[in-house]
Order: C-alpha cells, then structure tokens, then sequence
C-alpha cells in the first residue's frame, strides 16, 4: 500500500524547480503547487495598486483584499494562478513583476498571508510544492526536501530562451540581473531566507537534462511512498 507523502522543492531562481514540481505531480497523481506564483500575484496586485512596501499599514490592508486560487487548465495542464477571479498566469511572468516580487517576498505580513495558504493546500499531503522556504518553513517535516541548483550562466540561458520566445526584445543581461538580484535578496531577508534544508537532498542539474532530473527525483520519491 502506498501512503502520500509531502515533496518540497526549494532552489534559487530559474533551476527547473516548478517544471520538475509539475512532472512528479503528474506522476504521481499529487498537487502541484507553485508558491512563487503566489508571491508573483501579491507583487502585481501591490504595483497595480501603488502599495508602498514600507508602509506596514497599507499592507496589512491590500492583503485584505487579495483572493488567490488556482484553478486547473486543461489546455496547459498545469494550474493558472488567478487573483480576485482574474487569471493572471501570463501578468505575473512580466519582467516588472520579476523586478518587484523579491521586495514584496521579503515583507512578514506577505509570508504570513502565504504560508498560511500553503499550509493548508498540503494539510492533507499527496503534495508537491516548490519555492524558496518550503522545505525549511512551510512544510519543516516534509518527507522529501529537494534543494535544486545550477550554475547561474545555465540558469540565465534557460530562463532567457524561455522569455525570448514571447518577448523577442528582451535582453540576456537583464534576464541575468534579474536572477542576481531575487537571489540576493531571497538568501539574504530577514524571514525565512532561501537556504538548504539540513535534511534536504540537493539536486545540482548544471550539466543534466530535464528527464534525468525527473527519473532521479522521482526514485527519491518512490522510494519513501
Ligand atoms: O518561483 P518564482 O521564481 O516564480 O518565485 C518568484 C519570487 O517569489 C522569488 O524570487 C522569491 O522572491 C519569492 N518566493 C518566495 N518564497 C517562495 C516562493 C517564491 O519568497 N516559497
């Protein structure tokens, strides 16, 4: 008999996280869950809205009025973010989403409001979730942590051919710049920064395709199911 468990996938910016998130959950018949829309979300509904991210007040107010779900889509299969009834799948990959979501990730009242949403999308396991804190602070006991990485310039060619695919003028520096930056300020706020889980088990993929990350995460996986 099999028994569900949690995946935590948690890594800096643009390692492949959400793309093998998704694959394991097709898998194994899980929940896929992508926490970094979820900030990606609060960021545009706090840029749309002119929210002053020092303003603790404001804040706590905006987050009032924020509805997020997701909501499966046949013609993807993978779930769209939607905020207050909107699909905002397609805004919140913009690159001036990208340039604000690390400020906005890095306020408690954000963390609190998410974490408390995401807590209870995996209360009932059979989950596989991914972003920078999962397996640290949203799911502590998760039964398999996966701290995913790359080298930086791999990294960057990747999330730029993906970007470059819609957006023809974009650049490869700014796609670069803006890795650097979330990187910096996810491993370096004060509430719960990115950092590897002591019992997570790391998965560098610099020099792997996505089909042996897939097979190698996925006996990790069965092997504890
Ligand atoms: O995963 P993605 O790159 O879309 O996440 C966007 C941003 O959301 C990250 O750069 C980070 O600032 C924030 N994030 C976070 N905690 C998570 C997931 C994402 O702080 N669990």
């Amino acid at each position: 008999m099999s028994k569900k468990i949690i995946i935590a996938i948690d890594g800096f910016s643009s390692c492949g996280k959400s793309t093998l998130a998704k694959a394991l959950a097709t898998e194994l018949s899980y929940v896929f869950i992508d926490t970094g829309a979820m900030y990606r979300a609060i960021a545009l509904y706090f840029l749309r809205n002119s929210i002053d991210f020092n303003n603790e007040e404001a804040i706590e107010k905006a987050l009032t009025q924020i509805k997020l779900h997701f909501q499966f889509n046949p013609s993807t299969g993978k779930s769209d973010m939607y905020l207050n009834n909107e699909n905002v799948e397609q805004a919140i990959r913009e690159m001036y989403v990208s340039s604000k979501v690390s400020e906005v990730a890095a306020l408690a009242a954000v963390r609190d409001f998410a974490v408390a949403q995401q807590q209870a999308m995996g209360a009932s396991k059979g989950i596989v979730m991914d972003g920078r804190d999962i397996g640290t602070v949203v799911f502590p006991n998760a039964e398999l942590k996966i701290f995913v990485t790359a080298d930086p310039a791999i990294r960057t060619e990747r999330r730029y051919l993906e970007l470059a695919a819609k957006d023809p003028n974009i650049s490869k520096e700014s796609v670069s710049e803006n890795l650097a930056h979330r990187d910096l300020i996810d491993s370096t706020r004060e509430h719960s920064p990115l950092r590897q889980a002591e019992d997570a088990v790391v998965l560098d993929n610099t020099n792997m395709n996505q089909a042996e990350q897939f097979e190698l995460a996925l006996q990790w996986a069965k092997a504890l199911i």
